[in-house]
């Protein structure tokens, strides 16, 4: 029998913002640790909010960039769980009701699901969620240091449409290209700026039915995506071509071996009891607003790479040097 993969994508990208998401502290990377941090950042008791304006602003702008939706609703969520990096014990994000849903995006690829060239993925929704701190482990000790906590994140998640591990590449390429040129986020993976969820199954060719779903945890570059997904697609078709069975469970890639390790199964997931966030308000755009954040959008690389091809008769290898390159291609 001949199986085939199905991928879907949470990419998280921290928000272009000069200040966190509930705070004044800088969103900036490189301090010492635990220099840019407040009592609110830090989580202490009987602190409150106060939501960073353009951290939403450029949410919707995502929503657009990515022909999404903006609900006339949304609200921010609690996520119940305990561990070192988050001091409240809980992480803020939007649960059911997010600020952007149901886009998609259309990107240059040339492989098994493409047409002429291109491929187009659902986007289900990119929602505001708040970064967690970072902890680090030395010889002796361990060690938080929080200035990345409360930093404005976005998730971004795709539908399980991705065909492989050549496809999730080139859609997480164009997508933080796309965010980058929209002044979104500066998307530096050096700087941890884009973190991703690479969920993967398989299926016998030609079957409409998702297989067990199998996620592999917090990859930080586009290469370890690739690679993870090459692995893990191998390993399943493995285990189902010799009669066993996968389960729903959580994985996580070790770069130096290139191999994926089980860290939980489905009984052992978190139970996060999401509730309303009572210190937020929900939000409600009106027309104006959503006027004002539209007068920010930009022309997509793509559609800028395609106008010069149309417009100017250019061979795609020259366009493809001005949509990378914006301004030499507007000196041309
Ligand atoms: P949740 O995080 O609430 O469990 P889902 O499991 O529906 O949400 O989706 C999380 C991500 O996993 C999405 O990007 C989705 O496309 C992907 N996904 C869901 N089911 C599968 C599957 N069977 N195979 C591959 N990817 C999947
Ligand atoms: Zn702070
Ligand atoms: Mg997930």
């Amino acid at each position: 029998m001949e199986y085939e993969a199905v991928i879907g994508l949470e990419t998280h990208v921290q928000l272009k913002t000069q200040s966190k998401m509930w705070c004044g502290c800088a969103n900036a990377f490189g301090s010492d640790p635990n220099t840019n941090v407040c009592p609110i950042c830090l989580g202490m008791p009987g602190v409150l909010p106060v939501p960073n304006a353009e951290a939403i602003r450029l949410t919707a702008l995502t929503g657009y960039l990515l022909n999404c939706e903006i609900p006339r609703f949304a609200k921010f969520d609690r996520k119940n769980y305990f561990y070192p990096d988050s001091a409240k014990n809980y992480q803020v994000t939007q649960y059911d009701k997010p600020s952007t849903a149901n886009g998609w995006l259309e990107f240059e690829f040339d492989g098994p699901g493409s047409v002429d060239g291109m491929a187009r993925v659902q986007i289900t929704r990119a929602h505001l969620e708040e970064d967690v701190g970072k902890n680090s482990h030395f010889d002796r000790f361990s060690g938080v240091d929080f200035n990345r906590a409360g930093v404005p994140l976005l998730e971004i998640v795709s539908e399980p449409e991705l065909n492989g591990p050549e496809m999730a590449y080139a859609y997480l390429r164009a997508l933080t290209d796309v965010l980058f040129r929209g002044g979104i986020s500066d998307c530096d993976m050096e700087k941890g700026m884009v973190r991703c969820d690479v969920n993967v199954s398989v299926r016998p060719k030609g079957s409409t039915k998702l297989g067990a779903k199998i996620e592999i945890k917090n990859m930080n570059s586009f290469s370890g995506v690739r690679r993870a997904a090459e692995y893990e697609i191998a390993r399943q078709i493995e285990v189902v071509s010799q009669g066993g069975k996968l389960v729903q469970s959580t994985r996580r890639w070790d770069d130096v071996a290139g191999i994926t390790e089980e860290m939980r199964t489905k009984e052992h997931a978190h139970d996060y009891r999401y509730f309303p966030e009572p210190d937020l308000m929900p939000m409600q755009p009106s027309d104006d607003w959503i006027a004002a954040v539209r007068t920010r959008l930009v022309e997509l690389p793509l559609v800028r790479k395609q106008r010069l091809m149309r417009d100017y008769q250019l061979p795609a290898g020259d366009a493809e040097v001005f949509r990378s390159n914006v301004e030499l291609g507007r000196y041309f």
